[in-house]
């Protein structure tokens, strides 16, 4: 499929390494075929079509090359989403934040993007020594978790202020988000993301029992905010959006009951509900259900068809877990196969920015 949204699928490597992998064949052009353990002839064989498909060897690095050209397009003044989708287990948080920050090799999405925008930022502000018409920039980062619909504030200066619930605001004034209230700080290289996003992990465990269930009843997103301006006064404002997703298991196959089947079911809702806005958009319907979740609505601005978007679906290779692999790969499956609209490059030229300074006056 073309279009603004990709979908890459990742196959974690499996945690039993003598034990019998439902992967048949991955092919160069982005092709899956998976094979049901308890049907393992050729009526039990699924096959799929995703951009690209990341068998379980795939280094973080090699993720990041196909990744990266999106990354860097934020520069430019595109919106961008990457989504990590997948049952819980299946590798999402290792895609997005890595097993651990103190090598580079280590790093997931979200500091290699980042390392990425800095150097790329650099380059661009040596090449403006030489007076060539290119992009000083500041950027800024902000984190908020969505738990039971609730939006919280993973960085906030007073950490009391993290259970405090933050609103949604569809003009975007202030610090020119949807979050008028969230805390963006500003950030100047790879190492003052990573101390952010360590912050933010330890407020993201405060008030709840423990991590490994909450990681996987919440969203995180990370959200980067870039403000470019050349030397002849264009300017670009563009956001780059890294979301670590919910476990999308489904919830006949959580045992829970009462409070925890209602979070559940939250999830599930959300979830299916940003396939159903992806899925809206590339059909262009003149509904768009953004109403239906907190995350989507969150990313209303960003998702609506002049963004960028990439979805990892991961996926586990052990038998036991088919049922849910299946069901991860039909939804991006149904995803991969829509396109969304004409990419929107966020950026005013000097001429926009004269005449309304011009309209200004003339009001004035
Ligand atoms: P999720 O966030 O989807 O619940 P995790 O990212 O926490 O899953 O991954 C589950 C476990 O599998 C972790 O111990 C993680 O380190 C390991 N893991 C996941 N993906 C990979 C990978 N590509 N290579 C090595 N280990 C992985
Ligand atoms: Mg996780």
């Amino acid at each position: 499929s073309s279009g603004n949204i990709r979908v890459y699928c990742r196959i974690r490597p499996a945690f039993d390494a003598e034990a019998k992998t439902v992967v048949d064949f991955i092919g160069e052009d982005g092709s899956l075929v998976v094979i049901d353990p308890l049907k393992p002839w050729k009526d039990g064989r699924k096959i799929f079509e995703f951009n690209r498909v990341f068998g379980s060897s795939a280094t973080q690095e090699d993720v990041f090359r196909d990744t990266k050209p999106l990354v860097r397009s934020v520069m430019d003044g595109y919106n961008v989403c990457i989504f990590a989708y997948g049952q819980t287990g299946s590798g999402k948080t290792y895609t997005m934040s890595g097993p651990g920050v103190e090598s580079t090799k280590e790093f997931g999405i979200n500091q290699l993007a980042l390392n990425d925008l800095f150097l790329l930022s650099d380059e661009r502000k040596d090449i403006m020594r030489t007076k060539l018409c290119v992009y000083s920039y500041k950027i800024h980062v902000l984190m908020v978790e969505i738990y039971k619909e609730q939006i919280r504030d993973l960085l906030a200066d007073d950490p009391l202020l993290t259970n405090h619930t933050l609103e949604i605001r569809s003009c975007m004034n202030g610090n020119g988000l949807p979050l008028p209230d969230a805390s963006v700080h500003p950030v100047n290289c790879a190492r003052d993301v990573i101390d952010l996003m360590k912050l933010g992990d330890v407020n993201r465990a405060v008030g709840s029992t423990s991590m490994n269930n909450r990681s996987s009843l919440s969203h995180s997103v990370l959200t980067v905010h870039v403000h470019g301006e050349d030397t002849s006064g264009n300017i670009i404002h563009s956001c780059l959006h890294l979301v670590d997703l919910a476990g999308s298991e489904r919830v006949d196959k959580l045992e829970v009951t009462g409070d925890g089947l209602k979070e559940a079911q939250h999830i599930n809702k959300s979830l299916s509900c940003l396939g159903d806005v992806i899925i809206a958009l590339a059909q262009k319907n003149s509904h768009i259900p953004y109403r239906n979740s907190k995350l989507t609505l969150l990313l209303q601005n960003f998702l609506s068809g002049h963004a960028k978007t990439l979805m990892f679906a991961h996926v586990g290779p052990e038998g036991n877990s088919f049922g849910e692999t299946i069901s991860t790969l039909k939804f991006a499956q149904r995803v991969s196969s829509v396109e969304l609209g004409a990419t929107r490059l966020n950026k005013e030229s000097v001429e926009v920015l004269e005449l309304k300074a011009e309209v200004k006056y003339i009001i004035l």
